[in-house]
Parts: C-alpha cells; sequence; structure tokens
C-alpha cells in the first residue's frame, strides 16, 4: 500500500486486487452447476468465527478473498440453478461489472445536474419501464431497494393523492394474498390495522372482485374512506395473478388508486402469456417491479413506475437550500424529488448494462423459457401418486404438497428434497395447509435441472409415504 497514504493505492495494487476479485468471481460463476442448492452447512459457526471488530492496522488483500469464498459458500446457494425456493434472482455478471464501474466513477444520479448522462441513464431504464406498460409521457418511476420501498411509495402517494391530511379513515384492499410487505407499508404510512381490508379469495387465489366491489360500497356507507386498491400480479405463495382489469373497474366507478404489486411477476409482461394473464394491468395507477427478480439482476434493484408523474412528485417533493445551486427538473428527472431517497447507488447502470448488452430479446427468451419449465415441473409432479397439486401455475411457482391434508409428510417431504442439496425450495401455508413451493426464476435454471427435480421429489414423496 502506499505508506504515506494507504487508502489511495497505486495502479499496481489496484491491479493485483482487481485481479484477485475477478478471478475469484469467475471460478464462482463456473462453479455455480455443481455448487450445492442449499449451500454448505454449518452457517452460524462461520459467522462466529467471522465476528471481529475492524483492526488498527491494515492487513493484505487475499485474506478477504477468502471471507468472500466463506461467505457465499455457507449460505443458501441463491444463485444457482437448483435454487428454486422464495423468489430466485441469480445475479447477471454484466450487473457484477456495472455496480464495480458505477461504485468507481461515484457520480450522484439522484439530481441530473449533478451527472446529466447517469441520470439520462437511468431514466432511459425508468421510461423502458413506463413503455412496457403502456404508461403515457407524463407518467415517471424511480428505481427502490426493492419492491417493499416500492409498495410503500406507493401507498403514500396514493394516500396524497385522494385524502385529506387526516388521513385516518382512509381504507385500503388487499387479497388474503398479498404480499405482507403492503401490509407493513400500510403501517409505515400511517394507517392502523383496521385500515387494511382483506378481500377474501377464489378458490384460484385470486382476489375476489366483486367482494371487493361489495366491500368498497358498505364501507362507504358506513362513513370509512376507501382510497386504495393493492391488486397483486403474482403472489409470492403460488404466483396466482389477481383479476387486474375487474379492479381497475372497481377503482374506476368508485374514484379510487389501482396500484399493482408486480415485484415478483412484473417482467412476464415482455412475453405473450404473461401480457394476457395481465390484462388490464395499463390501467393501474401505479405499478411495482423488482429487477432483481424477475430481470435475474443482484438484490438491491427495485421499482415504482406511476401512471401520473405529478403524483409521486407531490408525494415525495422537498425543497432545500443547500441543493439551490443544482437546476430543477428539466428534460431529465430529478429522481429525489421523486423518491424517499437523495443520496444513492446509480442503480440504473445495473439494469443498462445488461440491456444494452444482452438486447430485451434476451429477457424475453428468458422468462418464456421460465414459464415453460413451470409447466413441466406442474406435469411432472402431477405424475407422482403421492402428492397434489391444488393451484395449476398462472406464472412459474409451482405448489404441492402430500395427498390428503398431510401437513407432517409434507415437511418431511421439504426436508428430504432439500438433502439433495441439487435443489432447493422452500415452504408456505395455504389456506391453513403446509405447502411446498417450486419457483423458477433464475436464468441459471434450465431443464435439465427441473427433470432432475421431479426425480428428486418423485423419489422422495414415494419414501416418505413408504
Ligand atoms: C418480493 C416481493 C415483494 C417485496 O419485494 P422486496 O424486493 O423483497 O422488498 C413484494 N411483493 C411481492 C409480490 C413480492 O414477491
Amino acid at each position: 500500500m502506499n505508506a504515506m497514504f494507504p487508502l489511495d493505492p497505486g495502479p499496481e495494487q489496484m491491479r493485483e486486487m482487481g485481479e484477485a476479485a475477478l478471478a475469484y468471481m469467475i471460478g464462482f460463476l463456473q462453479g455455480q452447476e455443481d455448487a450445492p442448492a442449499s449451500g454448505e452447512g454449518g452457517g452460524l459457526e462461520a459467522a462466529r468465527a467471522f465476528r471481529e471488530a475492524p483492526p488498527e492496522v491494515g492487513g493484505d488483500f487475499e485474506p478477504l478473498m477468502e471471507m468472500i469464498r466463506v461467505a457465499a459458500a455457507k449460505a443458501y446457494g441463491t444463485t444457482g440453478p437448483g435454487y428454486l425456493a422464495f423468489i430466485p434472482g441469480g445475479g447477471l455478471f454484466a450487473a457484477t461489472l456495472a455496480d464495480f464501474l458505477a461504485t468507481g466513477i461515484n457520480r450522484f444520479v439522484n439530481l441530473w445536474e449533478a451527472a446529466p448522462v447517469v441520470a439520462q441513464v437511468e431514466n432511459n431504464v425508468v421510461r423502458w419501464l413506463c413503455d412496457l406498460f403502456g404508461y403515457p409521457a407524463e407518467s415517471r418511476g424511480v428505481l427502490t431497494s426493492g419492491g417493499s420501498m416500492a409498495n410503500f411509495s406507493a401507498i403514500i402517494t396514493a394516500r396524497r393523492a385522494l385524502l385529506p391530511d387526516n388521513f385516518l379513515s382512509g381504507t385500503l384492499y388487499v387479497s388474503e394474498q398479498v404480499h405482507a410487505s403492503v401490509t407493513k407499508a400500510a403501517s409505515l404510512a400511517g394507517f392502523p390495522p383496521r385500515s387494511v381490508r382483506v378481500v377474501p379469495c377464489t378458490s384460484e387465489l385470486r382476489m375476489d372482485a366483486e367482494w371487493l366491489r361489495q366491500m368498497v360500497r358498505d364501507d362507504r356507507a358506513a362513513g370509512r374512506g376507501p382510497f386504495l386498491i393493492v391488486a397483486s400480479a403474482g403472489t409470492t405463495n403460488t404466483g396466482a395473478v389477481d383479476p387486474i382489469a375487474e379492479a381497475a373497474d372497481v377503482a374506476a366507478e368508485e374514484d379510487l388508486w389501482l396500484h399493482v404489486d408486480a415485484a415478483y411477476g412484473g417482467f412476464f409482461q415482455l412475453t405473450e402469456r404473461g401480457r394476457a394473464r395481465f390484462a388490464g394491468i395499463e390501467r393501474a395507477d401505479s405499478i411495482t417491479l423488482d429487477p432483481h427478480k424477475g430481470m435475474f439482476l443482484p438484490y438491491g434493484t427495485g421499482s415504482l413506475v406511476v401512471r401520473d408523474g405529478v403524483r409521486l412528485r407531490e408525494a415525495h417533493y422537498a425543497g432545500a437550500h443547500y441543493l439551490q445551486d443544482l437546476a430543477g427538473e428539466a428534460e431529465i428527472p430529478n429522481f429525489s424529488e421523486y423518491s424517499a431517497e437523495l443520496s444513492r447507488d446509480f442503480r440504473g447502470l445495473r439494469v443498462w448494462f445488461p440491456l444494452k448488452l444482452h438486447g430485451v430479446s434476451a429477457f424475453r427468451d428468458a422468462l418464456d423459457e421460465k414459464l415453460d419449465l413451470a409447466r413441466v415441473l406442474y406435469e411432472g409432479l402431477r405424475e407422482v401418486p403421492q402428492l397434489e397439486l391444488p393451484w395449476e401455475p398462472e406464472l412459474t411457482i409451482v405448489p404441492f404438497r402430500m395427498r390428503g391434508g398431510d401437513d407432517e409428510g409434507s415437511k418431511r417431504l421439504l426436508e428430504r428434497i432439500n438433502a439433495s442439496a441439487r435443489v432447493f425450495l422452500s415452504s408456505t401455508i395455504v389456506e391453513g395447509r403446509f405447502t411446498i413451493r417450486a419457483c423458477i426464476l433464475s436464468h441459471r435454471t434450465h431443464r435439465d435441472r427441473i427433470d432432475e427435480c421431479i426425480e428428486i421429489v418423485q423419489r422422495a414423496a414415494a419414501e416418505v409415504a413408504g
């Protein structure tokens, strides 16, 4: 290290460290095919071995790479082809490079004049997201850290647009299958639990639009203030898609805001099948999307798009004297005026690099492949006599469980499946029953792994039943 200014390494040292990091990364990615999907065990013990305060005097780079190796190995194998738990993301190499370069140049993205090209690139991403849903020119959007923050900003925006300052009688409508981040966001936005009305679902686990309509009318008659419907374009439990067009009808009849939480499913809009399932989504007032799910990007990449951008700005704008040197919004938005954040990372590059390098068609093809794989898995598991599959996959989540409501059996089944280390699945509770779910959303998951998954489940189910 530079003896005088150790925080500024010289070119040789930078090259050495950078090459070590790159070599590690290439090896890591090449090892994905064979890495255990469940990760190596012993994660907590490993974590304890790394419990330490920072040293007073610095050391070498090499041991840091060892830490990364252990950190990745002693963890769920989120990047691998067998990872079908929760909602997989993957992590594209182009995004890894984008992050390296974005943090390296470290330009300020949230006020356009500070770095116009940087802000323009991010705006390209936002415009593309708006266009994907047929939003008009006055639509706006922001890149967030994830779907939770996007849902939070959406609820704040709807609240500001439709409710008075004293908003406590405001009432919002979600389905039984809504993601917890929506209820959390409502609470953070100041709404007491009674403000969140839970609409029953149909047997397909979609919000029942007739119930919704009736509840809104009853609530209004009872003096409550209905203002917001949150529909899901792909629930996290089973991938069910709420009837978006019907929810949009209710919203139009009753002057409500329609927000669609498409954090999991949104990018299937790129595919023909997805567009058909999401019919009416272009009528939503706002949409949450998670590029770190459906675009296979690293965690920390979410987004919110709002049809009437003025509404988003009204809910988030706050001026400041110390920012007076910077220009106001012009042909490029000041994203900070549309977001809860001021300083933040240049997320847009992480989305833009892969889009430029691979093209939109590569994403469309990959998502179509995932839809096909979900069908393959569904058909394959339907052949397993010990299983029941109560819901056909609308997108890429395949729920299943042991026949006859055997929760204990289903738990043992999941343990056995995951013990294979070739695939890793997670569970949930649907209609009071322990339910295993396989979610296919990694760009690294292909037919071979799904065939293997079917065999693994088949064997495990026979063992559990036998
Ligand atoms: C993942 C998910 C969220 C939360 O998004 P984060 O990016 O994890 O914050 C919200 N809604 C749905 C439907 C999701 O699948």
